[in-house]
């Protein structure tokens, strides 16, 4: 059992971990720089923890930046307020998604500056006998790993694991929680010591502060993503942009 549970949870933490530094703080943000030769690693990083449900930092990029140019108006990919329930809201996520990995000539030019792009390594990785494959190594690991027939019931979550916690944040995290800002949308924080979304659920914060690459703003917030952060920078595999005074907690 608990080799399960310990299976679940890395997978978890990793593959949200390589959402939220690469597709989301470097791809989108650009908050750090990184060469092109670290680009690629944590490409592959990414395909190696997110597996089936494996993003395309690139379209990611693109997609997060016009959810914070239209957060919560009818422009915006994802927002509760334009969706009846979650799976409503993942559905038409995905549409977009697709919609933006197939061609971006449509999209306005300001979502398309500096993005990474690795467009031979996006469609390998996004090929649909690939993401089979993933799904026959996760079925595969549970047969080794399994006490009971019930706990196969997870694998449709290390399927989807990607887009799930998308639909955490982008649904969950513009409908519960605290705020610690007024800013002219409906982003929330979802916890103070946010452990299980890696530091993505201080998203209140992060609309705020979006350059911030520390999402935590009070000193009892904790965001675990932001020391692998500075241990990165200290080990100069990336480079962080200076902040604005504005972005430094006080
Ligand atoms: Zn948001
Ligand atoms: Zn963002």
């Amino acid at each position: 059992m608990w080799l399960v549970i310990g299976f679940f949870i890395v997978h978890w933490i990793l593959s949200l971990f390589t959402q939220t530094f690469f597709h989301h703080r470097y791809s989108s943000h650009k908050q750090f720089t990184m060469t092109r030769g670290w680009e690629k690693f944590f490409y592959v990083l990414s395909w190696l923890f997110q597996g089936s449900s494996y993003l395309s930092p690139r379209a990611y990029g693109i997609m997060h930046r016009m959810h914070h140019a239209y957060a919560d108006t009818d422009k915006d990919p994802h927002s509760p307020k334009y969706d009846e329930n979650p799976m409503a809201m993942m559905q038409r996520t995905r549409i977009i998604y697709k919609d933006i990995f197939d061609d971006e000539s449509h999209i306005d030019k300001r979502f398309l500056g500096d993005l990474p792009s690795w467009r031979k390594f996006d469609v390998f990785a996004s090929n649909n006998l690939v993401r089979l494959c993933w799904i026959i190594v996760y079925v595969l690991i549970y047969t080794m790993i399994a006490p009971a027939w019930y706990w196969y019931l997870l694998i449709p979550l290390h399927v989807i694991m990607g887009p799930l916690h998308g639909v955490v944040i982008n649904w969950g995290a513009h409908k519960y929680g605290y705020t610690n800002f007024k800013v002219g949308d409906t982003s929330k924080n979802l916890f103070p010591i946010d452990i299980i979304m890696m530091g993505e659920g201080l998203h209140n914060n992060h609309h705020k502060h979006a350059m911030r690459y520390n999402f935590a703003w009070k000193k009892w917030e904790f965001d675990p993503t932001y020391p692998v952060i500075w241990m990165l920078d200290k080990l100069r595999i990336i480079k962080l942009k200076p902040l604005v005074a504005s972005d430094i907690a006080p």
